[in-house]
């Protein structure tokens, strides 16, 4: 199964990707969290990103194609994937497209996750990264632990840059001008399921799958 999370940032995105991937035995593929990893381990790519990240932009779409296309080469993509964070603009939907059928695996579902930005805010408030591996947490994720789940590195926990409130507001700023137009190119040409991602973990989760269920 092939899975489009669409949504803004901090709408709980990477949260139900991390659950639908073990649910489903499919990788999960954040383009942040291959940013941040590129950021910790200080490369190339890495160096390029740290500031427009920082700052809230988007990465130019040249950079987030190449590393797509990469990824979703990889043997582990072959039954499937769950992109989080990939495409954000209409340029990347297009090159997705593009890719997908040079792979001969054209279907893929549009789940787009809605939530208002007053509770967007709130969540992002509420969200730590590991400044060594660089991946997200949720407060309840590491609440109590003072080791890092992913790389057990210790106290490592921090508020990212870019979850600064007055950079959330840009990021979402950027999110409605940007990205929330994809749907409208999706429109017509594939089917975008929208879940309200208000409510628990739990019970968005469910309806994601009753949705890709009956899809
Ligand atoms: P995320 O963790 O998905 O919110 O991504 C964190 C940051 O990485 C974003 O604010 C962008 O600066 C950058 N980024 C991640 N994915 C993309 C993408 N598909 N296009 C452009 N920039 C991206």
């Amino acid at each position: 199964m092939r899975i489009i999370l669409f949504g803004a940032p901090g709408v709980g995105k990477g949260t139900q990707a991390k659950i639908l991937s073990s649910k489903l035995n499919i990788p999960h593929i954040s383009t942040g969290d291959i940013l941040r990893q590129a950021v910790a381990d200080k490369t190339e790519l890495g160096l390029k990103a740290q500031e427009i990240m920082n700052r809230g932009d988007l990465v130019p779409d040249d950079i987030m194609i190449g590393i797509i296309k990469e990824r979703l080469s990889k043997p582990d993509c072959k039954n499937g994937f769950i992109l989080d964070g990939f495409p954000r603009t209409e340029v990347q939907a297009q090159a997705l497209d593009n890719l997908l059928k040079e792979l001969n695996a054209d279907n893929i579902a549009v789940i787009n996750i809605t939530a208002n930005d007053e509770e967007i805010v709130r969540r992002i408030n509420r969200r730590r990264a590991c400044k060594v591996c660089g991946k997200i947490f949720t407060l309840d994720e590491i609440e109590g632990k003072d080791k890092c789940p992913n790389c057990g590195a210790e106290n490592s926990f921090y508020l990212r840059d870019d979850d600064r409130e007055e950079v959330i507001k840009k990021r979402l700023r950027i999110f409605h001008k940007s990205t929330e137009p994809v749907l409208n190119y999706y429109k017509g040409k594939r089917k975008v399921i929208t879940v309200n991602g208000i409510g628990s973990v739990e019970e968005v989760n469910e309806k994601i799958l009753q949705a890709l269920n009956s899809d």
